[in-house]
């Protein structure tokens, strides 16, 4: 266990860059905030050009020394040490995704923390068995001729992650990445950079040869972000986040013709029918809009509900937003946590003021709760549920990100399919109905990478994952992931 002395020395209050294996704590540095209180709970040293290109070509040398051409049993091993070693500091990773996030301590410990361990051990396994193609073809000579395919590493990939779930969306990047053979750059959201410190001081514990594991931190533009993403030692970028920093990174990425895989913003619906079962309807939904404080790419935001049963149900869900206790995290009485930041808060609040001036009722919530101690300087806001809005209303159209739904009544099932589709995202739908015709029928015409029936958020990680429209380019999960990142190539041998 190799810590550099004077990364040791800060472990608690800093948060280093790392690169080629060895820990860089000088530069200039910004704060790592806690949304519950406002405090300060760790100095990040932001990454400048000269390191940016440093880790670029620290990730290049790792390749060119062995890494590209480890067979993929040894790759796969040195996958399964580090989930390994994640597991065995478990309880570092819950305290750092807890600080940087301010989530409840249950969610951390049932979501975050074994999903990014499950990630590596997951694609560990489903890359020792990626397959390779062979085709035999007939030649005139009778001969014939063999072609078949290698699988080759990309090259350095550049992994830029958001702040609503770090650590489970860098690693779902970092492990298929890794066990492709590529060596990759990572830059966390300046948000939550403090599970990716914990990865590079696991790379580093577990001996990863240097360079195989880079993080770099900082923000996007004029930043890290930018210098990486246009950075032209990059092979791919991966990236996770808001359409419109998909749009900057495409401009970037296109001077070098870059491939890219998008995982991007939702505007998702859920469709409510009258004959669905009423309960585990209105459960899921108030799970879809309120889980993570509405800060996961899935979450409903917009409610179609089959008119008969509206009334009832928009109480019913007003009834699960009232129940939820928001607080500290480690109170094992909190359901639910702040917002990332306050910056972020003003945003979803101009959004509940933006809902009134379109004319909605606002069912419950519209605020912030007040507490009446420290965490009144947090980032906290009520659940809110709004009716009454045209699909028209922007707080219908564009992305808010926060514990809040609209629900509209409809009266048919093709209405319902015409208003969840009108929208310029295409991430996720969900479909509440007991009719199993009716669920299979409308499912597939959903515009979205991923449709739901009576369920939300489960999911096989062997299955595609993505977006249509805004919502993003390419697929990841399982061979989808592993398809992206390496490049096939084809010999054809004259037999
Ligand atoms: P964001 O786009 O603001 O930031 C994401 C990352 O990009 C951060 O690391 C940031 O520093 C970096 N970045 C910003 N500008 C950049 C630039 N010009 N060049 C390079 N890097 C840049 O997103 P966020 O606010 O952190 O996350 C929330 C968004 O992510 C929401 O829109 C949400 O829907 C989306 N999201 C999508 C998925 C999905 O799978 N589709 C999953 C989670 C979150």
């Amino acid at each position: 266990m190799q810590h550099s002395p004077d990364y040791a020395d800060h472990k608690a209050t800093l948060i280093g860059n790392y690169v080629g294996g060895r820990f860089v704590t000088e530069g200039v540095r910004f704060d790592d905030v806690s949304p519950v209180d406002g405090t300060i709970h760790a100095r990040v040293v932001e990454a400048d050009r000269t390191l940016v290109d440093q880790a670029v070509s620290a990730a290049r040398a790792a390749i060119d020394a062995g890494w590209g051409q480890l067979s993929i049993q040894e790759r796969v091993t040195w996958l399964r040490r580090i989930a390994d070693r994640m597991e065995q500091r478990f309880d570092d990773f819950v305290a750092a995704e807890m600080a940087d996030t301010g989530k409840p301590l249950a969610l951390v410990r049932s979501l975050d923390v074994p999903r990014g361990i499950a990630n590596f051990r997951i694609f560990a396994d489903l890359a020792v068995g990626f397959q390779e193609e062979s085709f035999r073809t007939p030649t005139p000579d009778g001969r014939g001729a063999l072609n078949y395919t290698v699988q080759k590493p990309l090259g350095v990939v550049a992994v830029i992650s958001p702040w609503n779930l770090p650590l489970l969306l860098m690693t779902w990047k970092v492990a298929p990445a890794l066990a492709a053979g590529n060596a990759v750059v990572v830059k966390p959201s300046e948000e939550t950079p403090a599970t990716a410190g914990l990865l590079a001081e696991i790379c580093h514990e577990i001996g990863l040869p240097p360079g195989v594991f880079n993080l770099v931190n900082g923000f996007g533009p004029n930043s890290a972000g930018e210098f990486l993403t246009s950075h032209p030692g990059v092979d791919a970028i991966t990236f996770t986040g808001e359409s419109t920093t998909g749009s900057a990174i495409m401009r970037a990425a296109a001077a070098t013709v870059k491939p890219i895989s998008f995982e991007l913003g939702g505007k998702n619906a859920a469709i409510v029918f009258a004959d669905a079962d009423f309960e585990a309807a209105v459960d899921g939904t108030a799970r879809s809009t309120f889980l993570n404080c509405g800060q996961v790419c899935l979450c409903t935001e917009r409610v179609y509900v089959e008119r008969p049963i509206f009334e009832r149900f928009v109480d019913a869900l007003r009834l699960r937003a009232d129940a939820l206790v928001p607080g500290r995290p480690d109170d094992p009485k909190t359901t639910m946590g702040p917002l990332i930041s306050t910056g972020h808060r003003e945003k979803v609040l101009s959004y509940y003021r933006l809902a009134i001036e379109e004319g909605a009722t606002v069912v419950t919530g519209g605020g912030v709760p007040h507490f009446g101690d420290d965490r009144d300087a947090g980032a906290f806001v009520q659940p809110t549920i709004l009716t009454g809005l045209a699909e028209t209303a922007r707080c219908v159209k564009e992305e808010i990100f926060g514990p809040v739904c609209h629900v509209t009544p409809f009266d048919d099932e093709a209405d319902a399919i015409r208003m969840a589709n009108d929208t310029r995202y295409g991430l996720a739908a969900a479909i509440w109905t007991s009719d199993l015709a009716r669920a299979h029928r409308v499912a597939p015409l959903m515009e979205t990478g991923i449709a739901w029936i009576n369920t939300w958020f489960l999911r096989d990680l062997r299955t595609p994952f993505g977006g249509v429209k805004l919502s993003g380019i390419g697929r990841e999960g399982g061979r989808h992931s592993l398809g992206f990142y390496s490049e096939p190539m084809t010999i054809c041998v004259k037999l």
